[in-house]
C-alpha cells in the first residue's frame, strides 16, 4: 500500500447501491488538497472502470480491505459548486437514492462519460480586409457571396447564423479557404437594452411584478392566471429586472411546452442569449449549456425537467411555468419532482420562485393556504380575448355517431361556415380502445399485459399501449369463430373518419403521438391548416400551447373517462385538462365556445367546474382529499416491485412490509401488499406497498434505515424494486 499521504478519496459512484466507495488518490496527481472534493476521477470497478466524483476526503478504514488507487484525476475544479453539491446530497437523502446516482444524473452526458468540458465560448465570423475587398470578385448569386456580404455589415456569431443563415458552414469553409473570413471570439453580452415589444403591463400584471420586486431572498410566489392571462408577459420583465441586476435565471418548461416557438420568444424579447435544454438536444449541445450556465457565460436558460439540475453560480430567479404538469415529475430510475427540487435550490440559494399556471397543483394551493406561497392571480385575459362559454351536452339517449353527438356535428358545421377552426378532443389515440366479439364477449387482450389492446389502422391492427406488442386483427373470434368483431369505443383515429366522412371538404388534422413523433412535427402539421377553416382532432399533445387564432370551437368527448377512475388525482387532472384545452378557443378577437360531451351532466365535478371555475374544484378536492388521507395532508412514499413471478413480487414485499413493521412508529400506515394498478405488464409480474404519513419529517426519518435494509434482503434479488417518494400516481 502506498501510503504516501495516509488519506483517501471518497468516491460516489452512479451504481445502485447505497455506499460511496474508498479509493488512494491517483498516483501522478499530486497531494490531495480539499478542493478535490466535487470533481471527477475515473476508478477501477469491479471488472471495469467507472466515472465518479469526489464526495470526500479522510482515512481509509482502519480494518478495511486494500484499497485501489483512482486512475486519474479528470477536472482541474471542481464541477459543482457548493450549492448545487449541497442541493443533490440532499436530493439522494430524500430520495433514498443512491448518491453516486443522483450526482450521475444531474451532469450532462459528456461529462459523465468522462470526457472534458466542452468549449462554451461564443464565437462568431467576420470578414479579413481581404476578403472585404473580394466581396464583389465573388460568383453573384452563390451561397458565399450572399454570406460574405452579410457579414460586410459586421461580424455574425454563430448563434446567429445558426438561426438565419441556412447552410452557412460550407459557404463559410469557402470562404476561409481564401482567407477571406476570420473567427473571433465573443465578448459574453451583458448589456440588457430596453425591451422594444414590451407592452404596458395591465394592473394585474404590474401588480404582480410588484410584488415580486418586493420581496427579497427565497420566496415562492404562485402566479395564477389562465391561458392567455399574460403571464409569461410577467415572467420576461422579471427575467430583464434579473439581468439587469446582473443575475442567472433559469426557467423551465413542461416537456410538451417548449416549442421553438417559446424559444424564439424569449430570445426575441430578452436580447441576451437565451440557451436551451431538453431531451431533443444532442448530448454536445446539453453540456455546453450546462458548462456556459456554470461558468457564468449564458445568462438565461430555457429548459425540462432535468435543466433544474443546471448550475446557478449568479443565481437570480427561478420560473417554473405550468408549475402543475406532471412531466416535472420523474417516473423511472431517480424519482424526483423539479418544482419541489427547485423550491430546495431556491432556499439555498437566497432567490425567488415564480411558479405559474391557469390551474395550480392543489399541493402548491395548500402551500397558499397554509402561507408558505404568495399568490398572484391574472383574472383576465391580457388585450382584447373574452374568455369562451362552455356548455355541457347532455348526450344520454342521443343519437351517437362513432361517438359523436349530433349537437357537436352542428356546431362543427356553424363554425366552418363562419370562417373558423374546431378542434375535438379526445385522450385517447388509435381507432377504438378495444375489440369485442358481439356473440360470445371475446375480447383482443394482452397476453403479456392482461389488458385490452387498441385497434389501429382503421380495425387492422391491434396494439398493446403498455408494451408496445403488436398484433393482426383476428379475421373472426378465436373462440366461438363468430364474424362479429367490434371495435369498442373511440380513439382519435376513429373520429378522423367520422369527421372526415361528415366534412369530405373541409381540411382535418389528427395531431397525436401516431402523427406526431417530434415535438417540432407539431408545428409543422398545423402550418398546413394555416387560416383556412378547417378541423382539428387530436390528444392532450393539442391542449397547450401553440397560438392558434382561428380556433372558436372546442368539442370534448372524453370527459365520462375521467370521472370515474380510481387515481385519487383524477379529478384535479380532469379540470386542468378541461380548463386546458377549453383556453384553445377563442384566444383573438372571435369569441370562443367549448362542448363538453358528457352522459352525467350532474356529476358533481362538472357542475362545481361550471359553477365556479377552477378554485371551486380545488376547494372540493382538497377537502376530499383532507377526508380521505390522500396528498397534500398525507404524505406518501410507494414500494414498487416487478418480476417473472408474482410469489417473487409477494415475497420481497412481504419481507419488506415486516421489516417495517415493528421498526417503524405506528403514525405510519402501511398498505398491501397489494397487485398494482396494472398487474402485469410485458410479461411481468407487478405489485407494490404503499406508505403513508402525515408527517413528512417522521416518514423521511423512517425510510431511510427501512430502505438501507432493503438492499439486503434475499428476496430483493429476484425482484426489480424501487422506491418513489411522493409519487403521482399509485
Ligand atoms: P400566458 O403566458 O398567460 O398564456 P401571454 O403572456 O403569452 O399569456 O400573453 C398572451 C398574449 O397577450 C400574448 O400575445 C402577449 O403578447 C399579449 N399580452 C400579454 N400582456 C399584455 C399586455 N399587458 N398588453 C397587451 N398585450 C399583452
Ligand atoms: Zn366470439
Ligand atoms: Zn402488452
Amino acid at each position: 500500500m502506498s501510503d504516501s499521504s495516509g488519506i483517501a478519496l471518497r468516491v460516489a459512484l452512479p451504481v445502485p447501491l447505497p455506499r460511496e466507495f474508498d479509493y488512494l488518490p491517483p498516483a501522478d496527481a499530486g497531494p490531495v488538497r480539499p478542493d478535490w472534493v466535487g470533481r471527477r476521477v475515473r476508478v477501477p470497478f469491479g471488472r471495469g472502470e467507472q466515472i465518479g466524483i469526489v464526495v470526500g476526503l479522510g482515512p481509509p478504514a482502519p480494518d478495511g480491505p486494500e484499497l485501489k488507487s483512482a486512475l486519474a484525476l479528470l477536472d482541474d475544479a471542481p464541477l459543482l459548486g457548493e450549492e448545487l453539491f449541497a442541493s443533490l446530497q440532499w436530493l439522494a437523502r430524500y430520495t433514498q437514492s443512491p448518491l453516486g446516482e443522483v450526482l450521475a444524473l444531474a451532469l450532462p452526458g459528456v461529462l459523465r462519460a468522462g470526457q472534458q468540458a466542452p468549449e462554451t465560448r461564443a464565437y462568431g465570423w467576420q470578414l479579413t480586409p481581404a476578403g472585404a475587398a473580394a466581396v464583389a470578385g465573388l460568383r453573384a448569386g452563390s451561397r458565399p457571396r450572399r454570406l460574405a456580404e452579410r457579414l460586410l455589415l459586421g461580424a455574425l456569431s454563430e448563434d446567429t447564423l445558426d438561426i438565419h443563415v441556412a447552410d452557412w458552414r460550407a459557404a463559410l469553409r469557402a470562404l476561409a479557404k481564401r482567407a477571406l473570413v476570420e473567427r473571433l471570439a465573443l465578448p459574453a453580452a451583458d448589456a440588457v437594452d430596453e425591451d422594444p415589444h414590451a407592452p404596458t403591463l395591465n394592473d394585474e400584471q404590474a401588480a404582480a411584478l410588484a410584488t415580486l420586486r418586493a420581496g427579497d431572498g427565497f420566496r415562492t410566489l404562485l402566479l395564477e392566471g389562465v391561458t392567455g392571462s399574460g403571464k409569461t408577459e410577467v415572467y420576461l420583465q422579471a427575467i430583464r429586472d434579473c439581468l439587469r441586476a446582473g443575475k442567472q435565471a433559469l426557467v423551465l418548461v413542461p416537456e410538451i411546452g417548449l416549442t421553438p416557438q417559446t424559444l424564439q420568444r424569449f430570445r426575441a424579447r430578452l436580447g441576451v442569449p437565451v440557451h436551451a435544454m431538453h431531451s431533443g438536444l444532442a448530448d454536445g449541445e446539453r453540456a455546453r449549456s450546462w458548462i456556459a450556465m456554470a461558468r457564468g457565460e449564458a445568462r438565461v436558460l430555457v429548459g425540462t425537467r432535468s435543466a433544474i439540475f443546471t448550475p446557478l453560480p449568479e443565481a437570480g430567479l427561478i420560473v417554473i411555468d405550468e408549475e402543475h404538469d406532471g412531466s416535472y415529475k420523474q417516473q423511472d430510475g431517480i424519482r424526483y419532482h423539479a418544482r419541489d427540487f427547485a423550491l430546495v435550490r431556491a432556499r439555498a440559494l437566497g432567490i425567488p420562485v415564480l411558479l405559474g399556471s391557469a390551474t395550480p397543483a392543489l399541493e402548491s394551493l395548500h402551500n397558499v393556504l397554509a402561507g408558505r406561497y404568495t399568490h398572484l392571480r391574472l383574472g383576465k385575459r391580457a388585450g382584447d380575448a373574452k374568455p369562451p362559454r362552455v356548455r355541457v351536452l347532455d348526450v344520454r339517449k342521443r343519437l351517437l355517431t362513432h361517438g359523436l353527438s349530433q349537437d357537436v356535428f352542428a356546431a362543427i358545421a356553424a363554425c366552418l361556415a363562419r370562417g373558423e377552426q374546431a378542434l375535438v378532443f379526445k385522450n385517447r389515440r388509435g381507432y377504438a380502445p378495444a375489440l369485442l366479439c358481439h356473440d360470445c364477449g371475446w375480447s383482443a387482450t394482452c397476453k403479456r399485459c392482461d389488458t385490452p389492446m387498441t385497434v389501429h389502422a382503421g380495425g387492422r391492427t391491434l396494439i398493446c399501449h403498455h408494451c408496445g406488442a403488436r398484433a393482426a386483427k383476428p379475421p373472426s373470434c378465436p373462440d366461438c369463430a363468430s364474424l362479429s368483431l367490434q371495435p369498442q369505443g373511440f380513439g382519435t383515429e376513429r373520429l378522423e373518419e367520422a369527421l372526415a366522412t361528415r366534412f369530405p371538404d373541409a381540411p382535418l388534422i389528427r395531431v397525436d403521438r401516431e402523427t406526431t413523433r417530434h415535438r417540432d412535427a407539431i408545428e409543422k402539421h398545423l402550418a398546413t391548416l394555416g387560416d383556412r377553416p378547417g378541423i382539428l382532432v387530436g390528444t392532450q399533445m393539442l391542449a397547450k400551447g401553440h397560438d392558434l387564432p382561428r380556433l372558436t370551437l372546442v368539442a370534448v368527448v372524453g370527459v365520462d373517462e375521467g370521472l370515474y377512475s380510481a387515481d385519487f388525482r383524477a379529478g384535479e387532472k380532469l379540470a386542468q385538462l378541461l380548463i386546458q384545452v377549453a383556453g384553445r378557443a377563442g384566444r383573438a378577437n372571435l369569441p370562443g365556445e367549448v362542448l363538453l360531451q358528457t352522459h352525467h351532466p350532474e356529476h358533481p365535478l362538472l357542475l362545481t367546474l361550471l359553477g365556479g371555475g377552477y378554485p371551486a374544484v380545488a376547494a372540493l378536492e382538497l377537502a376530499q382529499r383532507e377526508a380521505a388521507g390522500f396528498p397534500p395532508y398525507e404524505h406518501l412514499a410507494l414500494l414498487r416491485a416487478e418480476a417473472p413471478t408474482e410469489e417473487a413480487v409477494q415475497t420481497f414485499l412481504r419481507e419488506a412490509k415486516e421489516r417495517a413493521r415493528p421498526a417503524m412508529p405506528d403514525a405510519i400506515a402501511l398498505n398491501g401488499p397489494m397487485p398494482a394498478p396494472m398487474a402485469r405488464r410485458a410479461g411481468r409480474a407487478r405489485g407494490q406497498l404503499l406508505l403513508a404519513c402525515a408527517q413528512r419529517p417522521m416518514l423521511q426519518a423512517a425510510l431511510r434505515p427501512w430502505v438501507a435494509g432493503l438492499y439486503e434482503l434475499k428476496s430483493a434479488r429476484k425482484v426489480r424494486w424501487s422506491l418513489d417518494v411522493d409519487p403521482i400516481d399509485l
